[in-house]
């Protein structure tokens, strides 16, 4: 299955219906009075949450909708058929904003819930409606006004239980490609992952988590230099962020650091993302430096779960995996039992979604949206 998370479509609201001049004519009413109807209003477009939708895929093969017009009015006073509104149904929890003004026009959170995003056009009046006492012949009819056009770009947040956060080459792919069905690209060079690849990670027999690599963060990402700003944006809903950590790097950079830079990259982001669980993941234990800078990141970070793997031997995968998995689980029941936690949990996702939006547009180009593949593993 092919996930999108962004797509730009053209919506236009129905034009009104013109106004109709006329006068009644028969045999024994030769100069009978206006009787021109007022014309129908254009329709609406409303886009409509849907529960069972999960992706934007089909924006990209039908990425124009256009509401009936309204129907011309008519002689004999008969007034033109208003153009039913056009309902869009999208995936909960998309956002849409308006392409050429930049500004958001709103969030589309609930089964059946809908969002105006072009009203359709006012109805043109009938020469009828503008007779009077002193103009009982009025010649003149006015056009139906024509509907709202507007370019929205749609953006629907990956939801994922864990996402995986790091430096460039932290191990970040090799981990999602190794737990689950997906294959991302690995390499030794940076900005490997262009976008966000989701994997279900399946422990034991029945239960199962979603997992998000998120591409590497680099300084700057927060203030939209960085290809980070783009996919942080997806992080608004993951409960739990797994901190992968090179604790062996390469350019013999200091392990402790590097974590500190990236939390700092977070935090500047939505100081709100303080609140989720992030768990400490020092990998690459199989490279003989690794085993002191554990250690030093147990230290650095006393307030944190920490954890050491290998995703290459495997060491520490599963019981990291499971923890994760337990976890996500928790998160859902709580909140499916408690609703004072779900309620916690919906505050705390609005507080990072509307520092989200304040970052939307940095560092996101228009021709790319992004595609991941989702695997189910099955
Ligand atoms: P990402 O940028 O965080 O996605 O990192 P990648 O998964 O692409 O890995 C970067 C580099 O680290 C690659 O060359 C991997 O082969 C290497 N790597 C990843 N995990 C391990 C590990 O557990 N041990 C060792 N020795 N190398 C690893
Ligand atoms: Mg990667």
């Amino acid at each position: 299955m092919k996930f999108v998370d962004e797509a730009v479509i053209e919506v236009a609201g129905g034009n009104g219906g013109n106004g109709c001049l006329s006068f009644r004519r028969a045999r024994n009413l030769p100069r009978g009075g206006p009787d021109g109807g007022n014309g129908g209003n254009g329709g609406d477009i409303d886009l409509i949450g849907d529960a069972a939708l999960n992706t934007l895929v089909d924006f990209r093969f039908t990425p124009r909708y256009a509401a009936p017009n309204g129907k011309p009015g008519r002689g004999g006073d008969k007034t033109g058929a208003c153009g039913d509104a056009l309902h869009v149904r999208v995936p909960v929890g998309t956002t849409v904003l308006d392409e050429e003004t930049q500004t958001a026009i709103g969030d589309v959170e609930h089964p059946g819930e809908t969002l105006l995003v072009a009203r359709g056009g006012r109805r043109g009046l009938g020469n009828a409606h503008f007779k009077s006492s002193t103009n009982r012949t009025p010649r003149h009819a006015t056009e139906g006004a024509p509907g709202e056009q507007r370019r929205l770009r749609l953006s629907l947040r990956v939801i994922a239980d864990a996402g995986l956060l790091g430096l460039p080459n932290a191990g970040k792919s090799t981990l999602i490609s190794r737990v689950s069905a997906s294959k991302p690209k690995i390499a030794d060079y940076p900005f490997t992952t262009l976008t966000p690849n989701l994997g279900v990670v399946r422990v034991g027999d029945d239960a199962s988590f979603v997992m998000a690599d998120v591409p590497g963060l680099v300084a700057g990402a927060a203030a939209g230099a960085g290809l980070g700003a783009r996919f942080l944006k997806h992080l608004s809903r993951v409960r739990l962020l797994l901190h992968l950590v090179d604790a062996a790097p390469f350019d013999g950079s200091d392990p402790v650091a590097n974590a500190r830079q990236v939390e700092a990259e977070l935090f500047a982001y939505s100081d709100a993302l303080r609140e989720r669980s992030i768990w400490i993941v020092a990998t690459k234990l199989d490279l003989p430096a690794a085993a002191r800078a554990l250690e030093e990141l147990r230290q650095a970070f006393p307030d944190r779960p920490c954890y050491g793997i290998s995703a290459v031997r495997g060491d520490g995968v599963d019981a990291l995996m499971a923890d994760a998995c337990a976890h996500a689980a928790r998160c859902r029941e709580d909140a499916a039992a408690e609703p004072d936690v779900a309620k916690r949990q919906r505050e705390l996702e609005e507080r990072i979604a509307e520092d989200v939006r304040k970052h939307v547009f940095h560092g996101v180009s228009n021709e790319a949206a992004s595609d991941a593949e989702v695997d189910t593993g099955r």
